[in-house]
């Protein structure tokens, strides 16, 4: 889930922290970055966020009407680097029915 605090379009979607048990992996955090997650939140072998199914464990809410990142402030690079509209968003809204988000110029 991108950094977007104001009104964004995240927060009724949650699409791309319910499209693969693969994409909340970590990248380049380091043991502190990993550490400041709750324990119980990070996989076993380290590697990334736990996952029920392809569901991030830190979601929550319903998607597609109203979600959070229960760990915004702390989660991985990858949460952070994904974008409303760019191809992952598209991707996993697609597979979720929703329709295509349309970012404005400069957003
Ligand atoms: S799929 Fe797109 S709109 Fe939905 S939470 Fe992820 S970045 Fe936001
Ligand atoms: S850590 Fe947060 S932003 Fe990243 S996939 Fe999980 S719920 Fe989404």
């Amino acid at each position: 889930m991108p950094d977007h605090q104001e009104i964004s379009p995240c927060q009724t979607c949650g699409a791309c922290c319910a499209y693969s048990r693969s994409w909340p992996r970590f990248t380049i955090e380091d043991d502190g970055d990993i550490e400041r997650i709750p324990r119980y939140l990070v996989d076993e072998d380290q590697g990334g966020m736990k996952c029920h199914g392809d569901r991030c464990a830190a979601l929550d809410g319903d998607i597609g009407v109203a979600t959070a990142c229960s760990i915004y402030e702390v989660r991985p690079v990858v949460c952070r680097s994904c974008q409303p509209g760019d191809e992952e968003c598209l991707m996993a809204r697609r597979r979720h029915g929703m329709s295509p988000i349309e970012v404005a110029a400069g957003a």
